[in-house]
Order: C-alpha cells, then structure tokens, then sequence
C-alpha cells in the first residue's frame, strides 16, 4: 500500500472527513484490521483564509508547499489537497514536494465523464465558481460548466467561510443551498458538483433530484485507488 499525503486544515471540518472515508474504504477493500498509511500535515486555516481574501496566492503556495515537502520527507507517496479552492496553487505544491498531487478537479471530472454527465453546475467558494484554474480545468475535460448567478454565488461563499468551516449547520443554510441547485438543473445542469469540501456536511443526494458529485469522497475514494493500486 501506498502513503498518502493529506494537506488538511482547510477546513478541519472536511479534513475529519477525508481520513473517516479514506480509512472506510481501505477496511471495505482490504477487511479486516486493515487501515490505510497516511501522513497528514493540517495547517491553521485562518493564516491561509486571510491570505486568500488579500489575493497573496504566492504566500499559500509558500505556507502549502513547505508542508508538502514535509509530507514527502515524512514518507508520503503522493498528494491529496483537501481543499478544492487551493487546487489554485497546486502546481506550485507539487513542484515544492516533487512528488504527484492527485488533482481534485480530474478526479471529479473523470467521475462525471463516467457517467456520462456533460452539462454540470458548480458550486464552490467564490475563487472556485468565479476564477479560471478550476473551471478551465473542468472544461479541458470536455465538460460544460454553469456557476450560480452573482447573488447566488455571495450566498454560496459565505455559508462556506461563515457556517461550514466553523462546523455551523444550519437549516435556513441548507434550504438556500437547495434552492441554488434547483435553479442550476433549471437551467440545465444534468448533475451538480460539489466543489468545495464541506457542502456534503450540508447536502446530499437525499435532498435533490439531480445527482450530485461531492469531490471530498470523490477525491478520498481517487485516494484509495491509488494507494491501492488498482
Ligand atoms: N474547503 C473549501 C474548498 O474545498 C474551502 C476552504 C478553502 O478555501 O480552502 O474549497
């Protein structure tokens, strides 16, 4: 079996998520005892949050490569970013720690290419839904991508950075979410992804109609694979 590396903390929330599923899949595949080798290296999120709000990409991707290369001396094989929005600076945490990071946005596109999906909303931060390295990403994968109006996307955002990162679920929270879903298939998405770590503490297939792809357990289950090898 192969190490993995998480880079956590964004939120801790979400992190707390990656290792329960990680560590469930490795025991659903191998049985027994069986838990997955991991090294995790979570970082304080306020110290990145602030950075993201000024625009300093440059200074996560110092703070997030140097615990990558702490990763890497501590035995990781490979990379897990267990944040969608700083995918934004992974190039630079993979060249720090020379060694793969498995990309969240490939994993999730690969997943929707599987089932056939090709019109697919977004929901996500602000930098994830509004700016290129995300979208693009999607796109180069031959996906159409539909982000929430502006509105929509200011209610997204902050639920995220006022509620879900500090563990705060709220019903009023979830009803909006469900509305901003509703109006993505509405104006055709054949399937909503989840594109920041801690939407699936607020929704679930349970509560929609269109499918949704949560990229936590998309990426943890990518994870898993690869540690595999299979
Ligand atoms: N965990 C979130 C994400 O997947 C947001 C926190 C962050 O900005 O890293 O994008």
């Amino acid at each position: 079996m192969k190490t993995i590396g998480l880079i956590g903390g964004m939120s801790w929330e979400s992190t707390q998520t990656y290792y329960q599923l990680i560590n469930q899949m490795v025991r659903e595949r191998l049985g027994g005892l069986h838990s997955a080798k991991l090294v995790l290296y979570s970082v304080d999120f306020a110290e990145i949050e602030a950075l993201q709000h000024r625009g300093d990409w440059d200074a996560t991707a110092r703070i997030l490569g140097q615990a990558a290369t702490s990763l890497q001396a501590a035995g990781a094989d490979f990379l897990v970013l267990c944040t969608n929005t700083m995918h934004k600076v992974a190039e630079q945490i993979e060249r720090a720690a020379g060694v793969p990071l498995l990309h969240i946005a490939d994993a999730t596109a690969q997943a929707l290419k599987n089932d056939g999906v090709s019109q697919v909303g977004l929901l996500g931060t602000r930098f994830t839904m509004e700016q290129a390295f995300y979208r693009e990403r999607l796109e180069l994968q031959g996906l159409e991508v539909l982000v929430p109006d502006e509105a929509e996307r200011e209610t997204v955002h902050s639920i995220i950075y006022q509620e879900l990162c500090q563990g705060i679920i709220d019903a009023g929270s979830k009803a909006a979410y469900l509305d901003v879903v509703s109006s993505l298939s509405a104006r055709g998405a054949q399937a909503v992804i989840l594109g920041c770590t801690e939407i699936g503490l607020l929704i679930g297939d349970e509560d929609t109609t269109v499918k949704l792809y949560d990229t936590t357990a998309i990426h943890a289950r990518r994870a898993v694979e690869l540690a595999l090898g299979r």
